[in-house]
């Protein structure tokens, strides 16, 4: 058996621990493994002990991955989306968690309405204003929701951030409350295309934080598979 199953299963029972410790209940959080790199025979076994949430955050990797993988696999696609790539994975992909600029969430729309589906789409956000990141400003996050209103083949279903890397992990933590606040208040909007259920933050390094802080949906790659070999 893989490794990566048994990590699994530690990093489940480490999220069972934390949520029973802060009261919230485990069931409420998705694990949603990160394959990026990682060959299609490992992620399998993954799939098979039970994680049906794969995130990629390359169009040409869930593309390659896609036929290969069990047909119950949601995918999630969490890296940075160019316009120009959404026709092919519209129909492939569970959620995009990506989602930064009026241009992309239209092209999203179009390309959906196109194969009759409505799609899943988180907002990027930059908490932390990183010059390095994708994502809109925390600021312009309602205006920018706003300006959605009318895209009837996307739902808004919450938000996405990645936080910095801070060697003083705690440093994290204002991070990921700064957005569970926003999430808050943008889960009073009243918009059609408007339902926020999802707060997608947490990787490997800082998911017990982001949990604390109220995350629903952690998105774990080193802590499954081990280190990627981006040289393979
Ligand atoms: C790679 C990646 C992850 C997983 O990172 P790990 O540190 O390996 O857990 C999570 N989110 C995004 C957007 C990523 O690109």
């Amino acid at each position: 058996m893989d490794q990566a199953v048994n990590n699994v299963k530690a990093v489940q029972n480490h999220i069972a621990e934390i949520c029973s410790r802060i009261g919230r209940n485990a069931e409420e959080i998705c694990l949603v493994a990160v394959t990026k790199t990682i060959e299609t025979e490992r992620i399998n076994e993954v799939v098979e002990s039970g994680v049906i949430h794969l995130g990629e955050n390359k169009v040409q990797e869930i593309l390659d991955k896609y036929e290969k993988l069990p047909r119950n696999v949601k995918w999630h696609l969490i890296g940075h989306l160019q316009s120009n790539k959404v026709k092919y994975i519209i129909d492939k992909v569970e959620m995009i968690h990506s989602v930064d600029s009026l241009s992309l969430a239209q092209e999203i729309d179009r390309r959906a309405r196109n194969i009759d589906k409505t799609m899943d789409i988180l907002i990027q956000i930059n908490v932390a204003h990183e010059e390095t990141k994708f994502g809109i400003e925390l600021e312009e996050a309602e205006d920018f929701i706003r300006k959605l209103a009318g895209l009837d083949h996307i739902r808004v279903k919450g938000l996405m951030t990645m936080a910095p890397f801070y060697e003083d992990l705690e440093l994290t933590r204002p991070v990921f409350r700064t957005l569970k606040n926003k999430f808050d208040d943008l889960s009073k909007l009243d918009m059609p295309n408007v339902d926020m259920k999802i707060l997608s933050m947490g990787m490997t390094n800082d998911y017990a934080i982001a949990i604390e802080e109220g995350s629903n949906l952690v998105r774990i790659g080193t802590g499954i598979f081990g280190k990627r070999n981006y040289n393979l």
